[in-house]
């Protein structure tokens, strides 16, 4: 009999959103807009065309207040202003890696009473695209045991105009908007990954509204090819998410046995890895030109032996799957280390003679504490103290 599992996957109460007296249009959809354009009076029949019109101005020019909207009437500006902004989260702090990896710390509205949270964001420059990592969540519920992020007290779900507006912070200070005067013209923001802060899959709604913002067409415009959504393996949400936006897949796996993985990702007490698994094969649109990738952290003597990567081979002998190797980032109080190089190698030789592009993810940004899983915000700590107890007791229920 599987023994009752009482995980406290909700680590607290999730604060909800309370929207500044003037709400941003940043985030809303076409049909949302031309809502709030009927609030402020806009006629029926004019909506269509001043929603259009804003579209283009917030997500093709990245305007930043609404007097920039030049094609816009005067009295329409005055009214707009009057109600809304195109704001997106404030930057409060800007660090520039020696690799070029730049972080962001974001500001946003907090719980009503004054007190605000932040996210951060990161963009990693490559040779052959940019990759804008973003978050979801401030903190998150989840709780594995390797990661950062989910030792973070306070939760709260970012609204869609929040994930959409780290997209556009980064566009603003990249100067990447579509009138970037570089010679060549070429986009610095390219590829977008949900591997920031929390975990997209507990906050599907907005989630899902940002995705399709951030490739629609006639705005921001990034294929969903170029979009890649992880998850700690929510199994319920994979198949919606594929449905609903087309956005490629990640999996959090990090171990092929249940035992462990309910350790490092005690989610899996709720969605173990076989119907993870299953959910993959039936991802919407996977083939093996559109391959789920397994993110796998390299943990020493923990997942990292070659009876581990066998039978991570064996496990996804029918899925189109990539594997990317994550070597494990240190943060203060974490009970682990990184696998040794050698071992990290032969883990990927294995795979790689099983017929895997196996590519070791190199950490980007270290010097300002960029990396996978080291996203937290410093002011909303909990304890290593208070973490095990809480895991404790998850682990005795
Ligand atoms: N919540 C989602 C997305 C955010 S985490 C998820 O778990 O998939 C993005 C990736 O970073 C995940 O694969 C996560 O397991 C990994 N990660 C978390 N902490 C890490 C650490 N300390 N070192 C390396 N990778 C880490
Ligand atoms: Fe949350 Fe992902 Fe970190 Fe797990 S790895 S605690 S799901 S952010």
């Amino acid at each position: 009999m599987t023994p009752h599992i009482a995980i406290p996957l909700e680590k607290t109460a999730l604060e909800t959103y309370v929207p500044p007296a003037k709400p941003s249009l940043v985030g809303l959809s076409r049909a949302d807009l031309m809502a709030r354009l009927g609030d402020i009076g806009v006629p029926d029949k004019q909506r269509r065309m001043r929603a259009q019109q804003l579209w283009h101005w917030m997500y093709v020019r990245g305007a930043n207040s609404f007097a920039e909207m030049s094609n816009v009437s005067k009295d329409m500006r005055a009214a707009l202003e009057q109600h809304f902004t195109v704001d997106r989260p404030e930057v409060v702090a800007e660090q520039v890696s020696n690799d070029g990896t730049r972080k962001w710390l974001l500001r946003l509205p907090g719980d009503g009473v004054g007190r605000a949270h932040e996210i951060e964001c990161v963009y990693i420059p490559e040779t052959d695209r940019g990759t804008l990592c973003v978050s979801s969540q401030v903190g998150c519920t989840l709780n594995c045991s390797f990661c950062h992020t989910g030792t973070q007290r306070l939760v709260r779900n970012l609204t869609a105009g929040e994930i959409v507006g780290q997209v556009m912070v980064a566009r603003d200070r990249l100067n990447d908007w579509v009138d970037r005067d570089t010679p060549n013209g070429n986009r610095l923001v390219t590829n977008i990954v949900l591997m920031g802060m929390g975990e997209p899959l507990y906050n599907f709604d907005a989630v899902r509204d940002a995705l399709l913002l951030m490739s629609d067409g006639e705005g921001i415009g990034i294929s969903r090819r170029r979009i890649t959504l992880s998850t700690s393996g929510v199994v319920p949400n994979i198949a919606r998410i594929g449905a609903e936006t087309g956005v490629m897949l990640a999996i959090s796996l990090h171990a092929v046995r249940d035992e462990l993985r309910n350790e490092l990702v005690p989610l899996n007490r709720k969605y173990p890895i076989r119907e993870l698994l299953d959910a993959c094969r039936n991802y919407p649109g996977a083939s093996n030109a559109r391959r789920i990738t397994f993110e796998y952290v390299m943990l020493k003597d923990v997942n990292d032996s070659l009876d581990d990567a066998k039978l991570l081979v064996k496990l996804l002998k029918d899925i189109p799957a990539k594997i990317n190797l994550i070597p494990f980032n240190p943060w203060p109080g974490s009970r682990y280390e990184c696998s040794d190089w050698d071992r990290i190698e032969k883990f990927s030789e294995y795979i790689f003679s099983a017929g895997y592009s196996s590519p070791v993810r190199t950490p980007r940004g270290r010097d300002i504490l960029a990396a996978c899983g080291q996203l937290k915000s410093e002011t909303e700590k909990l304890s290593v103290r208070e973490r095990d107890a809480l895991r404790a007791m998850a682990m005795t229920d």
